[in-house]
């Protein structure tokens, strides 16, 4: 796999700082496909440098100028797609229709969708004898994940570009390879220097640096609850912006008056697709007591379609812990329908696509993100039984509700504690902002809502003539 030495810094391919290296492993066969420098502080403040020198020209663009920045990074996306799908599947697994699809199908979504609220955005608007101004934040600490490596990237880079802001990204460790890939695609956009930069590295040191960096105005940042409260209470202690999207132990409620074979159906695929590494996941599906039975057999024969067909997870470390999930659930009494603990292939960190019945709503299964291919089904007595089981986490980022009528789905809908939720498979929509109540974050992204977080206001005021 192409891998660049060095980091992305004021629109060069620069030497990294120090000798430190991250070695790259495809997931499918442990075997290491590339490496990529481990960033230092030094690396992270070049990089937040050329950030700040290229801020103010940027922030000084016409929207109409980035809008065709966005539009030419959409088009490089879209004609180097097979490569960055191929990239993906390397570094992260997942098999490559998923890859060109969804990994790179959907940030060519994002990106064009940005390129358009650019140049239609309200950057300006009158209220009463006040002009009000929406400006950038100025520079963006961007920190993302692996499990939608170039999807997590996108709907950072792209919203705060469409707003006039700078940035610094650095990447998941396991991922870096499709960022690289996306910082030749900024470059190949023609995005004036310093307005992108690209720090690859471990998240304790180049993330933490990032976070904590003086220069930086806004960190933005996708991952693990316990990180996102050490960045928010960094964040916080400077006074910094902060955006946060954590984890999420999402809800699938299916009504008695559902098509209950096409919500389970539709339930377990959402569940295994990426291996389950998706923050949204409907990893919880209730079920009426008296449709719990043939919920069951559906969703076992649902997962046993799957087999060994879905791809690894990331690394080692996520496998071990996905399969601690499972064996705590069993240690814990809910009962195996599917799956299990064991390993599905001697190479590579693969985990069987697994469900679980009799889960009752306090077990670890039920409370825990795992992030891994593993679903709990758990029954509810009534409406009001379900909402509380529900909305019973500390988590709140996403959903689903099936009922008879779309009415009657979301009126439901509207007493979860949740960010976003799917009506009877509504499907995805990259302009609805998505982020998460309670510990599942702060702030929103994708669509105007996702812009507005990369802005601040400032209003003039006139005297009245
Ligand atoms: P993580 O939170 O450790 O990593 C996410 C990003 O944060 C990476 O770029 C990482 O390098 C960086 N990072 C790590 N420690 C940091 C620090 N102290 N300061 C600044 N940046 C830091 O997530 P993980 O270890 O890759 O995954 C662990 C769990 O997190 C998963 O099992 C899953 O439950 C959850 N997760 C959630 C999402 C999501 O989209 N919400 C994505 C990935 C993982």
């Amino acid at each position: 796999m192409k891998a660049h030495d060095g980091m992305y810094i004021d629109g060069a391919w620069r030497p990294a700082a120090g000798p430190d290296v991250i070695e790259v492993v495809n997931p499918v066969d442990e075997q290491v496909i590339g490496r990529v420098p481990a960033g230092t502080a030094e690396d992270v403040d070049a990089a937040v440098r050329a950030a700040r020198t290229a801020l103010p020209a940027w922030s000084a663009t016409s929207p109409t100028e980035r809008a065709a920045r966005l539009t030419a990074l959409r088009d490089v996306l879209v004609a180097r797609k097979d490569e960055i799908a191929e990239t993906v599947t390397a570094e992260l697994g997942s098999p490559l229709p998923f890859s060109q699809n969804v990994h790179v199908g959907m940030p060519i979504m994002v990106a064009g969708s940005y390129a358009e609220l650019a140049a239609t955005h309200a950057f300006e608007e009158k209220v009463g004898n006040s002009t009000v101004y929406q400006e950038p934040v100025g520079v963006v600490g961007a920190i993302t994940p692996w499990n939608y490596p170039l999807h997590q990237v996108v709907a950072k880079v792209a919203p705060a570009l469409a707003a006039g802001c700078t940035v610094v990204l650095k990447p998941a460790e396991d991922t870096p390879l499709t960022a690289q890939l996306f910082a030749e695609a900024v470059h190949e956009a023609g995005v004036p220097a310093g307005v992108f930069n690209l720090v690859t590295g471990l998240g304790p040191v180049a993330g933490q640096e990032l976070a904590a960096h003086q220069g930086v105005d806004l960190v933005s940042f996708t991952g693990s609850t316990a990180v996102g409260r050490q960045i928010g209470a960094t964040a916080g202690a400077a006074v910094k912006k902060v955006a946060l999207e954590l984890g999420g132990k999402s809800a699938n409620v299916i009504l008695p008056s559902a098509d209950l074979a096409r919500a389970v159906n539709v339930g377990v695929a959402n569940v295994m697709s990426n291996s389950g590494q998706t923050c949204s996941a409907w990893t919880r599906m209730l079920v009426h007591r008296e449709q719990y039975e043939e919920a069951l057999e559906l969703a076992a024969a649902a997962a046993a379609k799957y087999g060994d067909r879905i791809g690894p997870v990331v690394n080692a470390k996520q496998q071990a812990r996905v399969r601690g999930y499972i064996e705590k659930g069993i240690e814990e009494g809910a009962r195996l329908i599917a799956g299990g603990p064991g390993s599905p292939r001697e190479r590579g960190y693969f985990v069987r696509p697994t469900v679980f019945a009799d889960v009752s709503p306090d077990m670890t299964i039920a409370q825990e993100e795992i992030f891994g291919p593993v679903l709990s089904v758990l029954r509810y007595e009534d409406e009001d039984d379900a909402l509380r089981i529900a909305n019973g986490t500390v988590y709140g980022l996403a959903g689903a509700v099936w009922a008879g009528d779309d009415a009657e789905a979301a009126a439901f809908a509207r007493r979860l504690e949740t960010g976003q939720v799917d009506i009877n498979g509504g499907r995805f929509n990259p302009l609805a902002p998505f982020g998460g109540y309670k510990q599942s974050g702060v702030g929103r992204e994708l669509g105007a809502h996702g812009l507005a977080e990369y802005l601040q206001t400032k209003s003039l005021q006139f005297q009245e003539r």
